[in-house]
C-alpha cells in the first residue's frame, strides 16, 4: 500500500541532482521563472509544504456498490523500474492567473483518471509557447465564461506533447499522495483526476508526440497512486452524456490501457491493487462539442466547487 510512497520519495531524492523547480506561492502568480531544461528532462518539482487548511480538506466514503478486485502485493525485489514521469510544466510556468479560491484538497487518491479531449481545433502549431497559450486560454474561459475559481482540469496536452499542470494544488497533492478536486467530469470530480488533450478526436488520433506524453503521464500517474490501469484509464463519456474524449480517441483506449500496463509491468504480473471496474452506462446518442472547449458535463450541480 505504502510502496508508491517510500518509491516517491526515492526518485525525488534520486534526482536531487537534476532540475528542480522552485514553486512561488499560490498569490505570486505569474512569475517570470525560466522554462528548464528539454521536455524530456525528468524532474520532480521541490515542492514546499503546503500550508495547513483543515477546512477543505475532507474525507470521502468510497463510491457505493464497487467491485473491488484485490491482488496480493508483489515482493519489493520483483517490482518494476519506476516509470520516468513526462516533464511537466508548472503553473508558473505557463503564467497562470491566480485562482479566485484554493483548490480542495481530500485525503485520498483518485480512483479513476480521465481522458478528455479540449474540443478546440486540430492545429498544426507544436510549440511550447503554443501549448502555455491554450492553458492561459482554457483557464480564461473556465474563469470568465463558466465562473469557475480556476481553470477546471487537473493535467492539459498539448499538440505538441507538451505536458501543463491544470487546477493549482495538483503537483502538490500528487505528491502528498492526495488529491485535488477539478471541475472536469461532472459528479465524480471528488474521485477522478482529469486530463485533456488538445484537439477535437472524433475522427482521428491526438499526434503521436501528444499521444507519447498521455501515455507517460497515465503510466506515471497509475504508478504512484497504484492504479491497474485496465479498469482506472476510462474516457470521459464513461461517466458523463457526452462523446468526449472523441469517438476515436475513445476507441483507443483499450490499446492505451494495454501499453500503460505494459510499461509498468515490463514481464511481472499486475500488482496494482486500487480498482473495480465500471458498468458503462448507455446513454444514448452521445452530444458533440457545440463549441470550443465544450467537452461535456464538467461539473454537477451539487458538488460544492466551482
Ligand atoms: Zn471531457
Amino acid at each position: 500500500m505504502f510502496v508508491a510512497r517510500r518509491s516517491f520519495l526515492t526518485i525525488g531524492g534520486g534526482l536531487a541532482g537534476a532540475v528542480l523547480l522552485r514553486v512561488p506561492a499560490e498569490a505570486s502568480e505569474p512569475s517570470s521563472s525560466p522554462v528548464p531544461s528539454t521536455p524530456d528532462t525528468p524532474y520532480m518539482p521541490d515542492i514546499p509544504d503546503m500550508p495547513e487548511m483543515p477546512p477543505m480538506l475532507e474525507e470521502l466514503e468510497p463510491p457505493a456498490a464497487l467491485v473491488v478486485e484485490d491482488v496480493p502485493p508483489a515482493p519489493e525485489s520483483a517490482r518494476p523500474p519506476i516509470p520516468r514521469p513526462p516533464r511537466i510544466y508548472l503553473r508558473n510556468e505557463w503564467e497562470a492567473r491566480p485562482p479566485t479560491s484554493r483548490a480542495v484538497v481530500l485525503d485520498r487518491v483518485p480512483d479513476k483518471l480521465i481522458v478528455h479531449h479540449t474540443a478546440t481545433p486540430n492545429r498544426g502549431e507544436t510549440s511550447l509557447e503554443a501549448a502555455f497559450r491554450l492553458s492561459r486560454a482554457i483557464q480564461r474561459y473556465h474563469m470568465r465564461h463558466n465562473g469557475w475559481d480556476d481553470i477546471g482540469e487537473q493535467f492539459t496536452i498539448s499538440r505538441g506533447g507538451h505536458v501543463m499542470e491544470g487546477r493549482n494544488h495538483t503537483m502538490r497533492a500528487i505528491r502528498r499522495w492526495r488529491h485535488v478536486v477539478g471541475a472536469q467530469t461532472a459528479e465524480h470530480n471528488r474521485h477522478t483526476l482529469g486530463i485533456e488533450t488538445e484537439g477535437t478526436y472524433m475522427d482521428d488520433l491526438p499526434p503521436q508526440r501528444a499521444m507519447d506524453a498521455l501515455t507517460r503521464l497515465l503510466t506515471w500517474l497509475c504508478w504512484h497512486y497504484e492504479l491497474e490501469p485496465s479498469v482506472a484509464i476510462i474516457g470521459h463519456r464513461d461517466l458523463n452524456a457526452t462523446s468526449c474524449p472523441g469517438d476515436r480517441l475513445y476507441q483507443h483506449l483499450p490499446a492505451l490501457r494495454e501499453e500503460v500496463a505494459r510499461r509498468l509491468d515490463r514481464g511481472y504480473g499486475a500488482h496494482y491493487s486500487r480498482g473495480y471496474r465500471l458498468a458503462v452506462p448507455h446513454w444514448g446518442p452521445l452530444p458533440g462539442p457545440a463549441h470550443w472547449h465544450d467537452h461535456g458535463p464538467a461539473l454537477g450541480p451539487h458538488e460544492g466547487i466551482r
